[in-house]
């Protein structure tokens, strides 16, 4: 993806004399102001029998249903769903509703068409408050109503539709098709297509979009829209729909309905709820019982990941060798929220903005019910963040960086926006005299509380002081041995997520997560610093006065895992802002620059913290269900298989086993959709994240890596003895 295609353009609207929005791209509305609501009740809810399905499903024990919409627009029928769903009450089904949208409609557009539907005010209040209206690709929003009655998880994929909706497929050769089916254990319920009309917009309603359509449906979904045109019914009939007409809505003769009976061409033959992975165990299904999961590791990465399981209903037990809980990198008193910059739209840069964007709203709506601090001051970067290497926007190899380009033109604004000396002063409250960039959904909050709430949960248990030694899957289960304990422990699931420590158990060896310890120096305020009022990265970052002191930070040295303070990394940290910041007017009482040694009777104003966190090669951290490497190697040895697309057959992966670690100095921002996207996975729900983004996180990339660089070696010796 280019820099530019990775902007998406807003819609172009004009208000109608009735108050409708009107698509100057398209040149048709969006919903016709008289009867807006009773035309969705009718073509859509109505249609797919919402309300008789989510009540049986309900009562069978089924835990999610998915829509899907082509045409998000307004979020009118997204909203009028939520309505009906609340008004369902029911007790243990999920609503997951997907959207896809080429063109989001602006903020403030978005508010003016919601406003003329008050009596939506409980759902499109909570919408407004998050909606994202920049930024290509997956954003996943958790949802509740403004009187806490229900909540949704909406998705919205901003792109085309077909390259959206086709990135939840996995790619298979038409060997193995059968198989990969059997992996994706969900399917779209219903489908609401509603992407203007086919005469004017024909790409929303191609050969291959609804073949696509197909791929993701499975026996008992079903479809609706308003369009009746000939060859929408014969593609959908060609793709394994029973297709109807019914009577349309007001003077529109006809509807369409149709069902999904599996007999077309399309691929999507099973239903996907039907069908289960081969060697997997924690399929939830109306007759077995949930699981239990064992968390290895209490830090940011495990608890969340414990959290986000136990909101989807799984009794969780977290294992942590320490005698408390985030001991390492999670334990520091302010950790910040930024997003990393990316030089380039590559795929490293779509899972970074999106973690940042999705930490920020959980962080924000974890506040907003009172379970933690956060505070969204905002993050300035200053100019000279970029004169050391350290600082430096990462991933060379991936990049193709260019250190001095300074432009980067694929982050919308209200995600990174350029800011000259006078507004650094402005935003930070201190008198800076440089450029820089701020990301105003960043901030800082204290990580060892909000760790403290995860684990609140009421399903979720902690035992402490209990080093996990070995894994063995015995019996369905994965047995858990652990240090000076006779008797193990067992669950159908696990997941490593104790950082570099993962390297020490023999099925995740094999993934590189190596120690980078890290120092924070805590410097007492003084009158000018206290004005702070966002945080600042220079060459080191400094974040707002907290119970009179300051976070500054942090240093990085490869391979250590000793916790000592060290001098030499308190001066680095200093020095690393408050040259370049000078109106902070700190300074760190007892650090001699001509000496390397700190005169502790003169340093009380200063102290630290060392820790280590667990980086990775790729500056990427590694996420998802462990590949057996035995297994993988066998089959992916050969040099037809080394493609970096090559995708997994199904059963070469370690029956219930994740993992997720190698979040390195970026825990806070990525640790939220890194435990989002396991629990997706377990649960067998649509992913959160685009598998163009995925193949960079999963950890088959580093069996991937070895074997093409095991192939490289092999061609080059027979190209020396040819
Ligand atoms: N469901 C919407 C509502 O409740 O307000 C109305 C949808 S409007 C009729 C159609 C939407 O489809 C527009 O917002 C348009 O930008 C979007 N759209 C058109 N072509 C698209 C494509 N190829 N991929 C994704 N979205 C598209």
């Amino acid at each position: 993806m280019t820099d530019k295609q990775a902007q998406i353009a807003n819609a172009d609207i004009q208000w109608l004399e009735s108050g409708a929005p009107y698509s100057l791209q398209f040149e048709d509305i969006y919903f016709s102001r008289e009867g807006g609501l009773e035309e969705t009740h009718h073509v859509f809810l109505q249609a797919n029998d919402l309300l008789r399905r989510w009540q049986e499903a309900d009562k069978t024990g089924l835990s999610l249903f998915v829509i899907a919409e082509l045409g998000f627009g307004t979020g009118l029928n997204f909203l009028c769903c939520w309505q009906l769903w609340e008004q369902a009450a029911l007790q243990n089904l999920r609503l997951h509703f997907i959207s896809c949208e080429k063109y989001p409609i602006k903020l403030d557009a978005l508010q003016q068409a919601l406003a003329g539907w008050p009596q939506l005010q409980n759902f499109s209040s909570s919408l407004i408050e998050v909606y994202p209206d920049h930024s290509p690709g997956y954003h996943r929003l958790h949802l509740s109503s403004q009187n806490g009655k229900s909540s949704v998880t909406l998705d919205l994929y901003y792109g085309d539709a077909q390259e959206m909706l086709s990135q939840q497929l996995i790619d298979y050769r038409k060997k193995y098709q059968r198989k990969q089916i059997a992996k994706r254990r969900w399917k779209i319920d219903a489908w609401f297509l509603d992407g203007f009309a086919p005469r004017v917009n024909p790409d929303m309603w191609n050969s291959s979009l609804l073949q696509t359509i197909s791929t993701l449906s499975g026996l008992g979904t079903t479809l609706s829209s308003y369009s009746v045109a000939g060859h929408v019914l014969r593609g959908l009939a060609e793709q394994g729909f029973k297709v109807e007409k019914r009577s349309g809505f007001g003077n529109k003769r006809q509807m369409l309905y149709a069902e999904f009976a599996g007999t077309g061409t399309g691929t999507g033959t099973e239903s996907a709820t039907a069908v289960v992975t081969p060697g997997q165990k924690t399929v939830l299904t109306p007759d077995t019982p949930k699981p239990d999961v064992i968390v290895i590791g209490a830090g940011l990465a495990g608890c969340s990941t414990a959290w986000q399981l136990a909101r989807r209903g799984y009794r969780v037990t977290v294992l942590e060798q320490e005698a408390g809980i985030a001991q390492q990198a999670s334990g520091n008193p302010q950790a910040v929220l930024q997003c990393r910059l990316n030089r380039s739209a590559s795929p490293e840069w779509h899972f970074n903005l999106q973690s940042y964007l999705y930490a920020s709203r959980l962080y924000t709506s974890l506040a907003k019910s009172g379970g933690i601090e956060w505070h969204n001051c905002g993050v300035l970067t200053l100019d000279s963040a970029y004169g050391n290497t350290r600082s430096r926007p990462n991933n060379k190899r991936y990049d193709n960086n260019n250190y001095d380009n300074k432009d980067y033109t694929h982050f919308a604004s209200a995600v990174l926006r350029r800011v000259n000396a006078f507004e650094s002063s402005t935003l930070s409250g201190i008198e800076i005299a440089e450029d820089g960039f701020f990301l105003p959904h960043g901030g800082w909050l204290n990580p060892v509380a909000l760790c403290q709430m995860y684990l609140q949960h009421p399903l979720i248990s902690v035992q402490l002081h209990t080093r996990v030694e070995s894994l063995k899957y015995e019996e369905s289960a994965w047995q858990v041995y652990a240090a000076n304990e006779r008797r193990s422990t067992s669950a159908e699931t696990v997941i490593i997520a104790n950082s570099y420590c993962a390297a020490k158990l023999e099925q995740s060896a094999a993934y590189p997560v190596l120690p980078l310890r890290g120092q924070v120096s805590y410097l007492q305020a003084t009158p000018k610093s206290a004005r702070l009022a966002c945080v600042v990265c220079a060459q080191s970052y400094i974040v707002p006065v907290n119970e009179n002191m300051h976070s500054i930070g942090a240093s990085y040295v490869r391979n250590s895992v000793d916790t000592t303070l060290s001098t030499q990394e308190h001066r680095q940290n200093i020095e690393g802002i408050c040259v370049k910041v000078s109106g902070l007017d700190l300074e760190a009482r007892g650090l001699d620059p001509q000496s390397s040694d700190l005169d502790l009777e003169k340093s009380a104003n200063l102290s630290g913290r060392a820790s280590i966190r667990g980086s990775t090669l790729d500056h990427m951290p590694i996420l998802g269900q462990l590949p057996d490497p035995n297994i993988w190697h066998g089959i992916y040895g050969g040099a037809q298989h080394l493609s970096a697309q090559s995708e997994v057959l199904g059963n070469e992966f370690f029956p219930g086993l994740y993992l997720n670690v190698g979040h390195g100095s970026h825990g806070l921002t990525t640790t939220p959709l890194a435990a989002e996207y396991i629990a997706s996975q377990i649960a067998g729900e649509p992913s959160p994240l685009q598998k163009t983004v995925t193949a960079f996180i999963e950890p088959q990339r580093f069996l991937r890596r070895a074997n093409r660089e095991k192939f490289r070696d092999l061609t080059a010796c027979q190209n020396n003895s040819d």
